[in-house]
């Protein structure tokens, strides 16, 4: 290439200026090539050679390529890092486009063959089977400010739901977070930072985010007059709307891809969970990342793919309205009473296909014979299930409405029965998917070929009689079709002019012919094949008109399959934990008897431990339980054990106790001190605080609060003047049900003051000189803490513990003579100035120091570190 720009390179950053921060795939013969940046950039993403391609600017051009019929293995791997790819493909062939230079009267060794965009590969716009996991859905979600309110339109288009919703400004990374998004869309002016991780969220033009557009476009694309009979849509909703339209518009290059009419969800209805209460409870993911430890993954017991997307739905976003629990409740229960349905019914379940991708697919014009074949299949199981549930008797409401959308499609899956063969191809260009007798012109075509085939070997026998040479085949390549092969040495022998063979090529070891006769039956093959093949194309257009116009109904029966999936999946999961129905109520309530952690319990049983059931009972009288005890106790999983509880009775599924009444909760707001996060370095006091500070300010008495630990990222004065001032505050102004793990003993003294708090500790016991923790929640303020029980445990060496159980019992002493650090907490304000005295000596103020220090509140590595703090201060005055 010369150092002036190349006609391909001016078409290279043509195509590049428009793909703008997507990598560009170049399409070049067999291969998508990248260049400069591009380059860099996916050479190093999927460890590929980079290599360079002529020059640009005087600089050598950085290239690498990937094969395009391996390209979707490496799409995956760039989209998951977060890249944006855009496809450019060849849109005529190298003869298409010397015909066109010859006509704009170019020399044909300049003919360069034209190229465009056909796809904006992205996170959020997958349809491919193989980019795609089975058992996550995969959401497009666009948010647009408006005044006060982000509207938010979230899509998937694998399945083509679509929902719109508005919130407040602050409750955006809440929702987000419900969402799970893997792709935000916002207007390029938004404010401050662009909500979500910070690689997801593309800004696009603000004019894409109008409401009257997204309104026009969504009542164009459903064929409606008025969006009123789907439900009632805010400005921000349909801005919303019309972004992301605009966005699947541009992704797409003008092709939409299926889209369900949008649903509007309600606020209110929902259990309201913000980002750092669904990542402390881990519920679709651990908080070391991956599912595995998740909520999720130990409730998964779905059969289907869809099941599970439903499932983990439900999870992100339960329920806060008690008719809609209540009639999932029922379905679970009525799969849990008959354990012999449900095994009919989800061994069912797995043998159907996902329909709803494969619909996906079908009407964004990617679909190939297979899905049209998965969608037959899919509707022909769903008709079996709909007659297995509708034989049984007292099926509640909710499952009959579900069997209901099962049906209907009588008459589409007889047609496909007719149309296609019993397990059509993924690639549609081979034919060979549409069956025999659906198409008697077809039929005569495949007999044509077939015939010929068949005559085509006769010929050989014939010849090889002919010639008497055993060795002569009749074979096919993509280049010279069929020939005749000898070995070489009998080739001279098939020369002759009148041998009736004429020569074609010479090999090494073989020489090749072909003749009069092979090359008629060769027409009739190619001819017949390519008849046949436009034919067949013909009925997977017409195939696929068929299933786009049943779109919605299939959609609906999709939906219906995987509800009736989540249900017996958890009627499935109930019995195999023993888990219980809960009663949901209408009251600031939460009686549990004989709850377990379902993470922790399953971790447990793996190692052949047993995990010790322990009750809570929160009523409006006594709503908020202080808990103390000694570390790795079990205070945070039975903190933990009882949000999920309520969380998973509000998604709608029994749970791991042995009875529970809960009473909804329109929130539900976990905590975790500081320090427990430290390690990951992502938390820190201040986020704490923020987090806290979210709960004073957001918790409704309606809510459910979890505080573990809290205030242990500060000094212990701080701390615990924190912690006492958040406890007063839940009690006293927020009113809602809570559980406060703490280490602070002097916190106990709250109960004095607060009538609706109540103090319990997990219990421990020393047994022949060792700490014996027994998990077991019991009534009363903790004794004591068993830091340096707890640190024996962990191994610190028994030097180390001895002296500092000498300190301990130093400091319990002057603890008792002072009263403690809490001494003054009863005669509250607080934090009244003190006065200042005369200096004081340096052992005074050693002494007070020490009398300061909790030491049942102090980790053993903080005693540790105090210890050598001391030490060093101790040589330092002596110098
Ligand atoms: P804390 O918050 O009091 O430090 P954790 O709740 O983190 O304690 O529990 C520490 C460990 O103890 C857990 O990882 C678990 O293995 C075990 N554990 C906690 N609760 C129970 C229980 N109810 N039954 C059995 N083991 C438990």
């Amino acid at each position: 290439m010369a150092s002036k720009t190349t006609p391909m390179m001016t078409q290279y950053l043509a195509l590049k200026e428009e793909a703008g921060e997507a990598l560009l795939f170049y399409r070049m013969g067999d291969f998508f090539e990248l260049f400069f940046d591009d380059a860099k950039v996916a050479a190093s993403i999927l460890d590929i050679a980079l290599t360079s391609r002529g020059e640009h600017g005087g600089e050598p051009v950085p290239m690498c390529g990937v094969p395009v019929h391996s390209a979707e293995g490496y799409l995956a791997r760039l989209i998951k890092s977060g890249c944006r790819v855009a496809i450019a493909e060849q849109t005529e062939t190298p003869d298409q486009a010397k015909e066109r230079a010859k006509r704009e009267g170019t020399p044909s060794s300049k003919a360069l063959v034209s190229r465009d965009i056909v796809r904006f590969v992205t996170a959020g716009t997958l349809t491919e089977e193989a980019l795609l996991d089975p058992r996550a859905a995969n959401r497009l979600v666009a948010a647009a400010p408006l005044r006060d309110a982000v509207g938010i339109a979230s899509c998937d288009i694998s399945t083509g739901r679509m929902e719109l919703e508005e919130c407040a400004t602050d409750a955006l990374e809440a929702a987000l977070a419900r969402l799970g998004a893997s792709e935000v869309v916002v207007p390029e002016d938004w404010p401050g930072d662009t909500p979500g991780k910070p690689d997801d969220a593309i800004e696009r033009a603000r004019t894409t985010f109008r409401s009257e557009d997204g309104e026009a476009r969504l009542k164009s694309i459903h064929g409606l007059a008025t969006l009123d009979g789907l439900g009632e849509f805010t400005r921000p909703m349909l801005a919303a709307a019309g972004g992301l339209i605009a966005y699947l518009e541009h992704t797409g290059r003008g092709e939409l891809p299926f889209l369900l009419p949008p649903v509007a969800r309600a606020t209110g209805m929902r259990l309201a969970m913000d980002g750092a209460t669904r990542a402390s409870l881990e519920i679709l993911e651990a908080q070391s990342g991956g599912r595995a430890g998740s909520l999720f993954s130990v409730v998964d017991r779905c059969s289907s793919g869809a099941g599970s997307r439903q499932l983990a739905e439900d999870l992100a976003a339960p329920l806060a309205d008690q008719t809609a629990i209540t009639a999932r409740l029922a379905s679970v229960a009525f799969f849990h009473t008959d354990p012999i349905l449900r095994a009919d019914v989800r061994a069912l379940l797995r043998s159907v296909p996902d329909i709803g991708r494969a619909l996906g697919r079908v009407v964004a014009g990617r679909g190939s014979p297979r899905d049209i074949g998965q969608i037959r299949d899919g509707l022909g199981e769903a008709r079996r299930l709909k007659a297995v549930i509708e034989a049984a008797s007292d099926v509640p409401q909710l499952l009959a409405d579900n069997a209901h959308s099962l049906g209907g499609h009588g008459a589409l899956t007889d047609h496909l029965d007719r149309a296609l063969v019993a397990a059509p191809p993924t690639e549609r260009n081979q034919g060979g998917y549409i069956a025999e007798g659906y198409d008697h012109a077809l039929d005569a075509l495949r007999e044509t070929s077939g015939n010929a085939r068949r005559a085509i070997a006769a010929l050989e026998a014939q010849y090889r009689e002919q010639t008497d040479i055993n060795a002569l085949k009749i074979k096919h390549n993509k280049v010279l079709g069929y020939f005749i092969e000898v070995p070489a040495k009998h080739g001279d022998g098939l020369m002759a002019p009148d041998s009736g063979f004429t020569h074609r090529q010479t090999m090494a070891g073989a020489v090749r012919f072909n003749s009069v006769h092979l090359h008629e039956e060769a027409t009739r093959i190619a001819e017949a094949g390519s008849h046949a093949l436009a034919a067949e194309e013909a009925h997977f257009e017409e195939l696929t008109g068929l299933v786009c116009e049943a779109r919605k109904a299939i959609a609906a029966t999709a939906a219906a399959l995987a509800r009736i999936d989540v249900s017996a999946a958890l009627a499935e999961r109930a019995a195999e934990g023993d888990w219980c129905k809960p009663a949901v109520v209408d009251a600031a309530v939460l009686e549990i008897t004989g709850g377990r952690h379902p993470v922790v319990e399953d971790a447990l049983e793996r190692t052949g431990e047993r995990f010790v059931a322990n009750d809570c009972e929160l009523t409006s009288q006594d709503r908020l339980w202080l808990i103390g005890g000694p570390n790795m106790g079990g205070k945070s999983t039975f903190l933990r054990q009882n949000a999920l509880i309520m969380l998973l009775a509000q998604a709608g599924s029994f749970v791991p106790a042995t009875s529970a009444t809960i009473g909804l909760a329109d929130r539900l707001f976990s905590r975790v001190g500081a320090s427990d996060n430290l390690a990951r370095g992502r938390s820190t006091f201040m986020v704490e605080m923020v987090e806290t500070a979210a709960i004073l300010s957001q918790a409704t008495p309606r809510s459910f609060v979890i505080l573990d630990e809290v205030g242990r990222g500060t000094s212990t004065y701080d701390g615990m003047s924190l912690a006492w001032a958040i406890v007063e505050a839940i009690h006293g102004t927020v009113q809602c049900r809570c559980l406060f793990a703490t280490h602070y003993h002097e916190l106990s003294r709250l109960s004095d003051t607060c009538e609706a708090l109540s103090l319990h500790h997990v219990r421990a016991r020393e047994w022949k000189g060792d700490l014996v923790l027994l998990h077991e929640l019991a009534r009363g303020a903790a004794g004591r803490s068993y830091g340096i029980d707890v640190a024996r445990l962990a191994g610190v060496p028994a030097p180390v513990l001895k002296r500092a159980k000498t300190i301990l019992q130093r400091l319990e002493k002057g603890r008792e003579e002072t009263g403690g650090l809490a001494a003054g907490l009863g005669e509250l304000p607080l934090f009244a100035a003190q006065e200042t005295q005369d200096t004081p000596s340096q052992n005074e103020l050693l002494r007070e120091r020490l009398e300061a220090l909790d030491v049942d509140a102090l980790s053993p590595r903080d005693a540790l570190e105090i210890l050598y703090q001391l030490k060093r201060e101790a040589a330092e005055t002596k110098s």
